[in-house]
């Protein structure tokens, strides 16, 4: 190339790269998504949260003339990811239902002049007649549709507006769109591909793996207590999400945390919207704050700063595991997901399951995906590779980094136990609960145990050498594995699978039981700052956190808007002492440096 040729599409972009984000590369394949679009092609994205999906719409959008509509289905976020975008100098609006009719002419005039560089519009606003004509009057960049698994009715959000996006296609012929999604099956897929007319579009796959989340799976004894424990051994003053299954244990829960000193808020159905509201308002802009939720929580949480997801109840799929796990960690930085569930929990799912009143080849589906999650709980290999293995990709532990891996439980070989323990509730005519059984095997005289005769029992007694505990340890992963079927009252009975047990072809191998913690990484009370931030650049950090937070305030915007963690942290060991060495700190853009670099330098000049 000589000196004189024009400027390639990737030379532009990586230059705006920098201009305005303040980054100094693409991360995977981001470039190329961002050429394809500015060269006028199609793009479906599949990338798991946190990978980085925004930047792949946002700067085609800089690059290519006319304005890039990004169609989306969560109005709550708009206001802050349009905020974020104006932090960057990016000319960016919003269209959705939370205007004022006065908000809506103000952005159409805009649109009009061409003033903007990007639009939000939710789908309803969008597919409105007049919307569109107005969309046909004036230079498109492009069409990015977000969260596009939307419109298919295999997936958990299906919206039947998203369906309507088809008109796209035919109305806009010349203007390029984009897919994007983080949920990734087959049929999800091929319903995006055909509802949004993009067979032809070249497809861009990303690896499912969150390397920076940490998984455990442990039993459950008091599990208040336990979240309590693990909360403040290892993420005391962090942004965290509880997901519990009832409104009560929502509401318990959330006042025994902050009853314990952890501020934390309850968020379910039961709440009016304006409470609703305000708790995922103040999660989003406050540091440090847990909610406690039912599954209600979530779609749409875009805190990149999350640092654990917690589960005191079981979901009821890889797909809920993965999706609300995925919630913690967008950032990047070290973040941790944590599940105890217990013989009663496993029990009450399967019942559920089999009371329910569902078609016949619905129950086989869900009984199909909560076999899927049970396994991977009672599993002691890797559990990044059972996760992504569901998922349908390759992935060869151990990672290093889920409770498995870190310390390989020791597994005990018990299919005598669970010999007798099927033949103690076929027995006891399988019907009797857990409770019961392991009250047989005990050889424990209780009056139930007499009333029924069970003492007399060739099983009574026979499972003496074990205690209680590993009993219920047993019983649970014999419900889990689907070698006893739990029906009406919580009776347990042996199933046709059983046989393989009973026969001695498999061997039951029951992994050893503790929940344990990580080492215990830091100082009690301190937020978990990135964890590679050397201690020494510690109270600088603290002192950027605390003016962020200021900042945060006064505009009315989340704090990671200003500047994110890592940001913060590369800039607290860098201790920069000019505005051209700060401007070198990745996510500190033009516009960033113009508003807060004279600030930045200030707080880091008081710090010693
Ligand atoms: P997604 O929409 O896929 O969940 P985001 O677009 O919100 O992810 O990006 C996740 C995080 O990664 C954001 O904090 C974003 O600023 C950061 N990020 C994205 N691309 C890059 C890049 N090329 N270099 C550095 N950070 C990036
Ligand atoms: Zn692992």
């Amino acid at each position: 190339m000589t000196a004189s040729a024009p400027p390639t599409v990737s030379a532009q972009a990586l230059s705006l790269l920098g201009e305005v984000w303040g980054y100094d590369q693409f991360r995977w394949r981001q470039g190329e998504i961002v050429s394809q679009l500015a060269a006028g092609g199609n793009a479906l994205v599949l990338m798991p949260t946190g990978g980085g999906k925004s930047l792949c719409y946002q700067l085609p959008s800089l690059l290519r003339p006319g304005v890039g509509v990004v169609v989306s289905p969560l109005i709550a976020l708009m206001q802050d990811q349009v905020d974020a975008l104006r932090q960057l100098g990016v000319r960016a609006a919003f269209l959705n239902s939370s205007l004022s009719a006065d908000g809506v002419r103000e952005v159409e005039a805009a649109l009009r002049s061409g003033e903007l560089d990007l639009l939000y519009v939710a789908p309803e606003r969008l597919l409105m007649e007049g919307t569109l004509r107005l969309l046909e009057s004036v230079p498109l960049a492009l069409f990015a549709i977000d969260e596009a698994h939307c419109v298919s009715q295999w997936g958990h959000d299906f919206r039947p507006e998203y369906q309507g996006l088809g008109v796209l296609a035919g109305r806009f012929a010349g203007v390029p769109r984009i897919a994007l999604t983080a949920t990734a099956d087959e049929r999800t897929r091929a319903d995006i591909l055909s509802v949004l007319g993009l067979q032809d579009a070249p497809q861009f796959t990303a690896s499912f793996d969150r390397p920076n989340i940490q998984y455990r799976v442990g039993p459950k004894d008091s599990a208040k207590r336990q979240l309590l424990d693990f909360i403040r051994a290892e993420h005391s003053g962090d942004a965290g999400i509880v997901y519990c299954l009832s409104r009560r244990s929502v509401e318990d829960t959330a006042a025994f945390l902050t009853e314990n000193g952890v501020p934390a808020l309850p968020y379910h159905a039961g709440l009016s919207h304006p409470e609703r509201q305000r708790a995922q308002e103040r999660f989003l802009r406050e540091d440090g704050l847990v909610v406690v939720a039912t599954v209600a929580f979530g779609m749409g949480i875009d805190k990149p700063d999350v640092r654990f997801v917690a589960h005191l109840d079981l979901p009821k799929s890889m797909e809920g595991y993965y999706q609300e796990t995925g919630r913690a960690g967008r950032d990047g930085e070290a973040s941790t997901a944590w599940m105890v569930y217990g013989l009663g929990d496993v029990v009450n799912l399967r019942r559920m399951l089999s009371d329910s009143p569902a078609p016949e080849w619905v129950k086989r589906i869900e009984g199909a995906k909560l076999d899927a999650l049970l396994s991977y709980c009672e599993s002691a290999g890797c559990r990044r590779e059972g996760i992504l293995g569901y998922f349908g990709e390759e992935y060869q532990g151990p990672c290093g980094n889920c409770d498995n891996c870190i310390s390989p439980p020791q597994v005990r070989e018990l299919t005598r136990e669970a010999q007798m323990a099927l033949s103690a509730a076929v027995r006891t005519g399988n019907r009797y609960g857990a409770a019961h059984l392991t009250d047989v095997l005990l050889g424990k005289d209780t009056d139930k145990v007499r009333q029924a005769g069970h003492h007399t029992l060739p099983t009574f007694g026979v499972g003496a050498q074990h205690d209680e505990r590993t009993w219920r340890g047993i019983l649970r992963q014999m419900v889990s594995l689907g070698y006893l079927a739990a029906g009406e009252h919580y009776g347990l009975s042996a199933t046709p699978k059983s046989r393989e047990l009973l026969q001695g072809e498999t061997p039951f191998l029951l992994r050893e039981e503790v929940l344990r913690p990580t080492s215990n990484r830091r100082a009690k009370g301190k937020a978990s700052a990135p964890a590679d931030l050397p201690a020494a650049a510690q109270p600088a950090f603290e002192a950027l956190r605390q003016w962020r937070g200021e900042q945060a305030r006064e505009q009315g915007v989340p704090a990671y808007i200003i500047l994110d963690n890592k940001t913060l942290a590369a800039i607290a060991a860098l201790r920069p002492g000019s505005l051209a060495t700060l401007s070198t700190v990745s996510g500190v853009g033009a516009k960033k440096l113009e508003q807060y670099g004279q600030a930045v330098l200030d707080v880091l000049g008081e710090v010693d």
